[in-house]
């Protein structure tokens, strides 16, 4: 693990979710602030924007009232588009979720819809998701046991 908040982490191992290595989280410092303002501009505020290895997260005190298993969902989320820059490379990456976003907006659809969003927005949702609902699961086992 790089630098996430630490009851995040240790939710994600706990569920065997291996957060990529060699990967930063960068939270509410100018330049995170500038990504999330620069983001907002073609899309609703993001809580989280992935450009390459670095995650940023513009909003600190935003990502500090999320409780940590949200926080670990986001982190998800945000693990899946580290890997689809890894695996596309930057170009095909932008040319892709650009592509994607504009078809999105021409055909009126949030861009994270589920079933018909940015498909690189689908592939994160449905991750976070997993991993929302397999945290949500160990935490209800908890009282059962
Ligand atoms: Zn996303």
């Amino acid at each position: 693990m790089t630098n996430l908040p630490p009851t995040a982490a240790a939710l994600l191992e706990a569920i065997a979710f291996t957060w990529p290595a060699n990967t930063r989280l960068v939270v509410g410092t100018p330049r995170a602030r500038l990504v999330g303002f620069l983001m907002r501009l073609w899309d609703a505020p993001p809580a989280a924007v992935t450009l390459g290895r670095t995650v940023f997260v513009p909003d600190a005190a935003y990502f500090a009232r999320l409780s940590p298993l949200e926080q670990a969902a986001l982190l998800a989320h945000e693990a899946v588009h580290i890997e689809q820059w890894r695996q596309l490379g930057a170009r095909r990456f932008v040319w892709r979720y650009l592509r994607e976003y504009f078809r999105t907006r021409l055909e009126g659809i949030p861009t994270h819809h589920l079933q018909r969003g940015i498909d690189l927005e689908r592939e994160a949702i449905a991750v976070e998701n997993r991993v929302r609902l397999a945290l949500n699961r160990q935490k209800s086992g908890e009282f059962l046991v």
